[in-house]
């Protein structure tokens, strides 16, 4: 699971920041704006109530400087015109200079000074024009005079009878004074009418302040006007305050300090009481989160939240508790399933799939009992149970029941009327089942449900419930979940087994197959230590192919089952019997020594030999059998079956019908076998094999008419070999196809050479193996290898044995009488021999009749073998056949076959078969003729 879900606790609690944030930019903003708005109305009001403060200290000080010009005034009227030289005492106080004017002689203090004054005064300004003033009988006048570098001069002069009498100069820091105590703070300017300035002055604070501030600061400007025309006859003179602002103050803290404060506080506490109540409202989520989060990992713990409150929170919490238990029970119900799925997927048995069903159940239905029996084998009954209150241990697995064929139906039909009987509301039902349902507790439970497991339409288990009371239809629905389960989990152990058993038993007999049969050997032979011991014993019906090939292979796999019944009824118990393929069978005999084993054998053989009863005829087949044993023979599986094999194949060369055990001397003729048959191989590729022809003669004057082709094998190293020492082994290993391809093809090529070069014979004479007949393709090999040598079918003979017309492999009847019909004489071979039913023989596809060996040697010697020669030569000529005696050595025997009536007679008399270039000497051929011959052979 790679889901990008960060662990819970990860990510930031945005919604927390983000509620918390709208909390405080909500409460800001009021805050800043009342606080902006405070502050501009305080400042401004605290800025009108300072400018009319200032306006009034303008105002108030200016007229403290008249109020100080006016007792200049009534100090200069106050003087009389005293002539003493004396100035008067007390005027130094307010004036800085004064003169006096007296008639002649002007007086000054300090002395000296008249005369510039008087000049400074002639000059100086009053501010109105002298006609005014000359009206008057006595008046003071107040000129400023602006000559001097330094700071004007206000000087008063005093007129008596309209002549100067008194010129003061008003002391500056007596005059400028209220202007310093008007506060350190304010700088203060005085002009007159027309603008010039009288007096500047800064107070200490004033200056400090501009030059401390690089930026001006705000300043408030008041001015007050002064009107001197009345009392001093002067102009206007404006005064002019400049003091800074002052800042809003409580409590020696600016107003906006203040405000600022307390927005902050007010802040603060809405910060907090947002931030504990957003907790508030937000813990109950991050923990459902995590607890959704858990829920859903499947993580162990448990899934609920611990949220008590009677608001909306609460009530989804609870909701959510609700769902998680819910989900939990699903989760719970899903994993049991699922461990049962497991165990069937795994293949677990069947009993371990019970036990985690009966714990589900134990889980799902609290204090429930519950019990599953199911069917073991043909009489058995398995159960396990859980009873809680019964038995401490609760869960019992494996009780095995044989409640009989009776209690089978019982359960059968228990779990048939499963609705019936509930719905009736009867008894428990019992029978087979009443120890089952009384184990589990069933039998006392108030309320019993059995729920039938199905098997292919067959009730194979059942699972039981014991509750305390009934249960709703729904409630029910995972206890047949778990049946369900269970049904598939027996399903699929039935169907193992099954398999298993078709796996090791042959569908044909029931007995145990090849496979089974290798299973079983290597476990016993496993099994067998150091003392322990067993037998082997193959068995093979003889003439088996006969009833299989005359019958049919329905009659055939009748044979098959009676032989397999007759086989086990006669081996004791705990032998196998097996049949691993065909009409093989093989018997083991766990601890069984050599008296036993042959014992055992003689009695199977017996039983086999006794005719069987096939659709109304009988049919005596016998059997042979090998026997080998463990741990003499061999301790390994291939091993003691090759012994047994090579036994079972000398019993049958012993004559069929008999048993052998097997030894060592066997061993080797079963190893040159191998041998041989691998030279063979070598001797077809390596054209190893010759033809050699014996002449047939006609009876009379013994002319060569025709010859049989007989294979000879070159060997390397032995020398020329005879069929009978090869021909055999052959057949058997599969290679007489090839050799016999050889032959003909050896025959016709020679044949058609003496054709050619002027040799008349009738026919050239082939042997034809019963394999060579199996493919069924004979009449095309034949056609196409005449073709090749073009020769004339008339001049080919086959000759073919009786068996091979009996068990017809491959159709050979047709085959041969399609030969016939293109004109290739077909001959049977070695008659007499054989079993042919003599009735059957004109049906067959046949020209020639050879007589075999054995009666013509008995000829003259055996009355018998007279009579059945006798015979043979009646019948063929009674089926106006050709008739061919064979292995002639004498001319008495000659001479007999002669006057019965033989057609040709073959035999050492006239000659051994021999290569070619002798036989062409035989014939009489011209020297000449056989300087063409190649033999070919191969
Ligand atoms: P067969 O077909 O009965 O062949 C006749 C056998 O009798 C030959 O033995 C032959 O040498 C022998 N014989 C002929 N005249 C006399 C006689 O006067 N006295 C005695 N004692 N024997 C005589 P051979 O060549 O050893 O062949 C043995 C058998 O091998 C044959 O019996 C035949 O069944 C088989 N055979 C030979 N050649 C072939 C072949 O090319 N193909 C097949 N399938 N079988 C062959
Ligand atoms: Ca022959
Ligand atoms: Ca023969």
């Amino acid at each position: 699971m790679s889901q990008s879900a960060p662990p819970p606790g990860r990510r930031p609690a945005r919604l927390a920041w983000r509620l918390f944030l709208l909390f405080v930019l909500v409460a800001l903003l009021p805050l800043a704006l009342t606080d902006w708005l405070a502050s501009i109305a305080t400042t401004e009001v605290a800025t009108r109530l300072s400018v009319e403060h200032r306006r009034a200290t303008t105002r108030h000080t200016s007229r403290q400087v008249l109020d100080r010009m006016l007792s200049g005034k009534a100090l200069l009227a106050a003087q009389g015109e005293g002539a003493d030289a004396q100035l008067p005492a007390g005027l130094g106080r307010v004036f800085s200079h004064v003169v006096r004017l007296g008639d002649k002689r002007a007086t000054s203090w300090p002395a000296g000074q008249a005369d510039e004054l008087l000049l400074a005064w002639s000059q100086a300004r009053s501010g109105l024009d002298g006609t005014e003033a000359a009206a008057l009988p006595f008046e003071t006048e107040l000129r400023v005079d602006y000559s001097l570098p330094t700071q004007p001069r206000v000087m008063l002069g005093a007129y008596r009878n309209s002549k100067l009498a008194w010129l003061a100069v008003l002391d500056g820091a007596y005059l400028w004074a209220p202007l310093a105590d008007a506060g350190a703070e304010a700088a203060w300017w005085v002009r007159d009418g027309d603008g010039r300035l009288i007096s500047l002055f800064a107070g200490e604070d004033y200056t400090l302040q501009q030059e401390g501030r690089p930026a001006p600061t705000e300043f408030i400007e008041t001015r007050a006007g002064l009107f001197l025309a009345g009392e001093l006859r002067a102009g206007q003179w404006e005064f002019t305050q400049r003091s800074p602002r002052e800042p809003v103050l409580w409590r020696g803290a600016s107003l906006a300090l203040w405000l600022a404060g307390v927005a902050a506080a007010a802040l603060l506490a809405i910060a907090t009481l947002s931030h504990w109540r957003i907790r508030l409202a937000l813990e109950p989520l991050a923990q459902l989160t995590r607890v959704t989060r858990r829920l859903a990992g499947g993580g162990a713990g448990s899934a609920r939240v611990e949220i008590r409150r009677d608001d909306e929170i609460g009530e989804l919490a609870e909701a959510f508790n609700d769902m998680a238990a819910r989900i939990e029970t699903q989760f719970d119900a899903l994993a049991g399933l699922a461990t049962i799925d497991r165990d069937i997927l795994a293949g677990a048995p069947f009993e371990r799939v019970v036990g985690h069903a009966l714990q589900r159940i134990a889980a799902r239905y609290p204090g429930a009992c519950a019990m599953v029996a199911w069917r073991d084998g043909a009489a058995g009954l398995r159960q396990a149970w859980l009873a809680p209150r019964i038995d401490a241990t609760r869960l019992v697995l494996n009780d095995r029941f044989e409640p009989g064929a009776d209690g089978f139906a019982r359960f059968a039909a228990i779990a048939e009327d499963v609705q019936r009987i509930a719905a009736e509301g009867g008894e428990p039902p019992c029978g087979a089942l009443a120890p089952c349902l009384r184990n589990a507790g069933l039998d006392r439970a108030p309320v019993a449900v059995l729920l039938p497991l199905r098997h292919e339409g067959a009730t194979v288990a059942l699972l039981g419930l014991g509750l305390e009371a009934p249960l709703a239809e729904e409630a029910l629905q995972p206890a047949r979940e778990i049946r369900d389960r269970l049904a598939v989990a027996l399903a699929a152990r039935m169907r193992d087994h099954e398999l298993v058993y078709r796996a090791v038993h042959d569908s044909l007999t029931g007995l145990t197959n090849r496979y089974g049969l290798q299973m079983r050997l290597d476990a016993l032979l496993a099994g067998l230590g150091e003392s322990g011991r067993m037998a082997l014993v193959s068995i093979d019906l003889d003439r088996f192919k006969n009833v299989n090939d005359t019958m049919g292979h329905a009659a055939g796999d009748e044979l098959l089952c009676a032989a397999s019944q007759r086989l086990q009824a006669c081996v004791p118990a705990g032998a196998v019997v097996a049949r691993p393929g065909g009409d093989e069978f093989i018997v083991l005999l766990p601890d069984a020594d050599e008296t036993t084993a042959t014992g055992v054998t003689s009695l199977a053989l017996a039983a086999l030999s006794r005719p069987f009863a096939l659709r109304g005829v009988e049919q005596a087949l016998g059997a042979s059998a090998g026997i080998a044993l463990a741990p003499q023979h061999g301790r390994e599986r291939d091993e003691l079956m090759r012994c047994a094999d090579i036994a079972l194949y000398a019993a049958k060369d012993g004559g069929r019908g008999q048993h052998a055990l097997f030894d060592a001397d066997l061993d080797r003729a079963a190893r040159d076998r191998v041998v041989l048959q691998a030279e063979l191989r070598h001797a077809i590729d390596h054209a190893e094999f010759v033809v050699h022809y014996q002449p047939r003669v006609q009876p009379g004057d013994g002319r060569i008419l025709s010859a049989e082709a007989l294979v000879r094998w070159q060997h390397p190293q032995r020398g020329l070999l005879f069929p009978g020492a090869f021909i055999e082994v052959a057949e058997s290993a599969g290679l007489i196809d090839e050799i016999g391809l050889c032959v003909l093809d050896a025959a016709c090529a020679q044949a058609a050479a003496w054709r050619r070069a002027g040799l008349a014979l009738q026919r050239v004479s082939v042997n034809v193996s019963p394999r060579q007949l199996v493919a069924g393709n004979l009449p095309e090999v034949v056609a196409e290898v005449l073709a090749r040598h073009q020769l004339p079918c008339g001049a080919l003979e086959l000759e073919v044995t009786e068996s091979l017309l009996m068990n017809d492999p491959g159709n050979a009847r047709a085959q041969l009488a399609v030969l016939r019909q293109r004109g290739v004489t077909i001959a049977l071979d070695d008659f007499g021999t054989g079993y042919s039913s003599m009735a059957l023989l004109h049906k067959l596809p046949i020209d020639v009749m050879k007589v075999d060996r054995a009666f013509v040697a008995g000829l003259g010697v055996d009355d018998g073998a007279m009579a059945i020669t006798r015979a043979i030569v009646t019948l063929a000529r009674s089926l106006r056949m050709h008739l061919v005696a064979e292995g002639v050595e004498t001319e008495a025997q000659a001479e007999m076959l002669r006057s019965l009536g033989c057609d040709e007679l073959q035999g050492f008399l006239y000659s051994r078969p021999v290569a070619a270039p002798e036989f062409e000497r035989l014939a009489g051929l011209p020297r000449g003729g056989a300087a063409r011959l190649t033999v070919v052979s191969g």
